[in-house]
């Protein structure tokens, strides 16, 4: 098994005296930033002049344009949206990246994918939650932890792991513990969740839903029994607390019967071989080099595919079932 880091081997102490800089005031950088500074770390925001900007003084921050924030911080942990990291990276942050300093991203993706190449002396480090930011918040203020994997990518100080597992203790992960990984494996995981779990499941969901309404059952039954009553999220959480198979018992014997009988009529090896092939794209960087290529083209296939999208009619059949039980 990978390493796994927890409280014990953290030091927040490390930073004491250190500035962290907070590049981006989001879903991450807010939730990141108030834990970080609740955790004892003089930490500053830079973000670019509007809504967020207002937010980080309403939290009580100091607040900087990007490359201010970025030369007056020593640690500059770089949360906005990936797809603008390398532009926002080349022209405001790189120039104040002055040796000794270290860079924290909360996602692989741009270092495994060549998008940003940095420079050497300075230390090059992630921590990503496998949390969206309300919950690093919410968990850090119930004194809960979340997962987190970590990694280090250059180590130019030999001080590279500790401020890795500092940050991470200091945004309250390391309570729950914290893996060490490579940039590459944890975006390559973060995609595949993407682009194979996520679709293969919303297509299961919307063949059955299809599947229900062509046998005649009405919309808003089929909704509120797959979806919108909420049960099968519940199984889902569940299987987080107790187990795959171990939640099945939560469930009638003739639930349990008719799932387990059934269950290997859904098994397609088709499934698995496109799931690799998923992964393979994803390993070989051409998913990566589609998508830089498809941003500079001004996103031509992403708007097709989400108009087409809007004109499926699950949002509509979503509506009418939420009228019908007052779940709105
Ligand atoms: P957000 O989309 O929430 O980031 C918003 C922030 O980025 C705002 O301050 C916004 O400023 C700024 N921003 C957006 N575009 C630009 C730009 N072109 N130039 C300068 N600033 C810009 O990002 P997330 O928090 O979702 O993601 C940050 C990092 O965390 C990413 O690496 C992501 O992969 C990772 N991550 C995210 C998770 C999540 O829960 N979303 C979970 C785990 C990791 P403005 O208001 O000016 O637009």
């Amino acid at each position: 098994m990978a390493e796994v880091f927890y409280d014990e081997h953290a030091d927040v102490g490390s930073l004491k005296g250190k500035t962290i800089g907070v590049i981006g005031y989001g879903n991450q950088g807010r939730a990141q930033a108030l834990n970080l500074r609740d955790s004892g770390l003089e930490v500053i925001i830079g973000v670019r002049a509007d809504e967020t900007r207002r937010q980080a003084r309403d939290d009580d921050f100091e607040v900087f344009s990007i490359r201010e924030a970025a030369g007056k911080a020593d640690v500059v942990l770089i949360l906005i949206p990936d797809e603008v990291m390398p532009q926002v990276f080349t022209r405001h942050v790189l120039p104040e990246l002055a040796q000794g300093k270290a860079i924290c991203f909360a996602s692989g993706y741009n270092i495994a994918f060549k998008l940003i190449e940095p420079p050497e002396g300075i230390d090059v480090v992630m921590v990503a939650p496998r949390m969206i930011g309300a919950g690093v918040r919410q968990r850090y203020l119930e004194g809960r932890g979340f997962p987190s994997f970590v990694g280090v990518h250059q180590d130019a100080t030999g001080n590279a792991l500790k401020t890795t597992l500092a940050i991470a203790k200091g945004i309250g992960s390391t309570k729950s513990g914290v893996m060490l990984l490579t940039f590459a494996q944890e975006a390559e995981l973060d995609l595949f969740t993407e682009q194979a779990l996520g679709p293969a499941f919303g297509q299961v969901l919307l063949s059955a839903i299809q599947t229900l309404i062509d046998a005649g059952y009405p919309v808003e039954a089929v909704m509120v029994e797959l979806v919108l009553s909420g049960e099968f999220a519940y199984s889902m959480q569940k299987i987080v607390e107790m187990g795959f198979f171990q939640q099945m018992e939560l469930h009638s014997h003739t639930s349990q019967y008719g799932s387990m009988t059934r269950s290997v009529r859904f098994m397609n090896p088709q499934t698995a071989q496109t799931m690799k092939d998923v992964l393979e794209e994803i390993r070989s960087g051409a998913f990566a080099r589609e998508w830089e290529a498809e941003q500079k083209a001004g996103l031509p296939v992403f708007n097709q595919i989400k108009e087409a999208r809007n004109l499926h009619p699950i949002a509509e059949w979503e509506r009418k079932t939420r009228e019908a039980f007052r779940l709105l």
